[in-house]
């Protein structure tokens, strides 16, 4: 995929990174949520998918009191 940062002409190649949200008045971090991010300039997409089944995650791990977890699909 094409960097859509004006004037990066970077390719988007897949990795997993740490993503931080916020759940209810909390910052969690979530790893390893695959992400497309370009090499040249960091720049980072999450697909919808990704979110909503991060959406769905959230909802079913934040009664722990972990402020951290691994997505898992
Ligand atoms: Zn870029």
């Amino acid at each position: 995929m094409k960097c859509q940062t004006p004037g990066c002409t970077g390719e988007h190649e897949p990795r997993a990174i740490s993503h931080s949200v916020i759940h209810r008045q909390r910052t969690l971090v979530v790893h390893d949520v695959p992400a497309d991010v370009c090499p040249d300039c960091g720049a980072v997409v999450v697909h919808e998918e990704t979110i909503l089944h991060l959406d769905h995650l959230l909802a079913r791990k934040a009664r722990s009191k972990r402020a951290e977890l691994v997505f898992e699909t």
